[in-house]
């Protein structure tokens, strides 16, 4: 039985009602490396500028951010280990699950807190990738608890969401020489802490798809599928 890797957000993928196993068994055959993926590299920029601004103000203030405030008392920033290090084997499945939160902050009685960043607008409940984070967040809680990170006692997600509406009277303060600067706001999503009951139910699914000889059957409707199809036909073609 060959080692399969995945990541606490493609563990996500499983979780989403649209779910396609035919998709998901070829990006795993494919290593994740599919054509024509293209992803803005500006997120991650964000998530860790956010992350430098939450350490800063705590190594200068000895408190964090006004915006965390609503999920009480965090205690203090600890050092994340590397997405190499921050990882489990599971051994009944021998799927190696790996990730790296934005912010594990250490409550004083000893028990973690793990937060995810994300860039986007704000809704409680609309946000499309929400079962994604869900699963995304408790993978982490799970490789935590077995790194070191014993015992973890919540999850949130932090939304910072651009502030794109200009004040005419506040153009100034918003100009500098080579540009301009546009603020963020946060916003805190406290998520249900489940992992140990929702990720090793999803590490075996990762396995019984992926040992299928050949991809399972996809969505008769999808409009991918079938655009594929017709490439595949016109390829045929030219040959
Ligand atoms: S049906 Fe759609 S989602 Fe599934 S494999 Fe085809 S393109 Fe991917």
């Amino acid at each position: 039985m060959a080692q399969i890797r995945i990541s606490a957000k493609d563990l996500g993928g499983l979780a989403l009602p649209n779910f396609c196993p035919r998709c998901f068994w070829i990006k795993m055959h494919c290593s994740n490396k599919l054509p024509f993926q293209i992803f803005p590299g500006i997120f991650s920029s964000i998530d860790s500028y956010t992350k430098k601004v939450t350490n800063t103000h705590f190594a200068r203030y000895s408190q964090l951010p006004s915006w965390l405030k609503e999920l009480g008392d965090l205690g203090k920033p600890v050092k994340v280990p590397h997405y190499s290090k921050f990882c489990i084997v599971d051994e009944k499945t021998d799927v190696k699950l790996t990730g790296m939160p934005d912010e594990i902050l250490q409550r004083e009685d000893g028990s973690h807190f793990i937060i995810d960043y994300k860039t986007s607008k704000f809704t409680k409940t609309q946000d499309s990738l929400l079962p994604v984070y869900e699963v995304q967040l408790n993978a982490y809680a799970y490789i935590g608890k077995r790194q070191g990170f014993d015992p973890v006692s919540g999850i949130a997600l932090v939304y910072m969401e651009p502030q794109t509406d200009l004040v005419q009277e506040e153009l100034d303060s918003k100009l500098w020489e080579n540009g301009f600067l546009m603020g963020f706001a946060g916003h805190v999503l406290q998520l249900k802490l489940e992992d140990e009951l929702k990720i090793p139910s999803l590490l075996k699914e990762v396995r019984r798809i992926y040992d299928q000889k050949s991809p399972p059957p996809g969505d008769q409707d999808c409009r991918d599928c079938k655009l594929l199809d017709q490439l595949i036909v016109t390829a045929m073609g030219h040959i």
